[in-house]
């Protein structure tokens, strides 16, 4: 993070030296910084910020299939059942508030044998980019104290949409947490029914894949769960088991 902050100070040095003798090269320059600094923070697969695991290592066909936005009073028990009937396991990234509303559905994940990781306690979409260092606490340890009325202690995080901020790994570090991402995405919400998602979110599909699915309202009707219940079974279709790895498998 140093790093990037020294890059964007020395571009802002630079453009001041220079605008005096070339004003287009001196706004290029200003700018060239703030927009390095932003590709961290907004981009999924930047890892400057904060590192974010995007693959897992295996020798076996399989996958971590992660669920996201969770608990949900609808989705997530018929959710359960699907991975029963698949011998699958998962991690179900969870909203602090959602499981303070459904902590029986936290202990219904953990029972069933899956992981329940940490996935901020508003999911701040729209200013998470830009927290303080004291919302940052707020959003990491409220849904911790939250998670852990109900026996679970999370070692995985994951950000709202894979947004990271200047303070968020040594407060990921202070806390024990290691930062996930994925290596291919559903996007629910772009256009296309529950075949196409589960299609976008299979593609390239190789060992050690990081799969990130959601459940919850925000999805679509008509994709809710069935887009899990395609993913599953084209899954079991070629051979591929479902895991949640152990943290010596983590790869960027
Ligand atoms: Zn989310």
């Amino acid at each position: 993070m140093w790093l990037l902050l020294l890059v964007n100070l020395a571009s802002k040095v630079a453009a001041i030296l220079v605008v005096g003798a070339a004003p287009g090269a001196a706004l290029g320059l200003w700018l060239l910084g703030d927009a390095l600094v932003a590709y961290h923070v907004f981009v999924p697969r930047a890892q400057g910020l904060a590192r974010m695991h995007r693959r897992f290592t295996t020798a076996r066909r399989e996958v971590w299939l992660t669920i996201d936005d969770g608990p949900d009073p609808q989705d997530t028990p018929q959710i359960l059942a699907l991975l029963a009937a698949h011998g699958a396991h998962a991690t179900f990234f969870v909203i602090g508030e959602n499981a303070g509303r459904h902590p029986a559905l936290i202990r219904a994940i953990t029972a069933a044998g899956h992981e329940v990781a940490h996935h901020t306690h508003t999911h701040p979409l729209v200013w998470f980019w830009c927290a303080t260092p004291g919302r940052v606490t707020r959003e990491l340890d409220t849904a911790l104290a939250t998670l852990r009325a109900t026996g679970v202690t999370p070692t995985r995080f994951r950000p709202p949409a894979g947004i990271k901020n200047l303070w968020l790994a040594s407060a990921l570090r202070a806390r024990g947490l290691t930062g996930i991402g994925w290596s291919a995405r559903g996007l629910e919400r772009w256009p296309g029914d529950a075949s196409v998602v589960a299609t976008r979110v299979l593609r390239g599909l190789s060992p050690g894949a990081i799969l990130l699915l959601h459940e919850g309202p925000a999805v679509p009707a008509g994709i809710r769960v069935e887009a899990i219940r395609l993913v599953l079974e084209r899954l079991d279709e070629q051979g591929y088991h479902c895991v949640v790895p152990g943290a010596e498998q983590l790869e960027d």
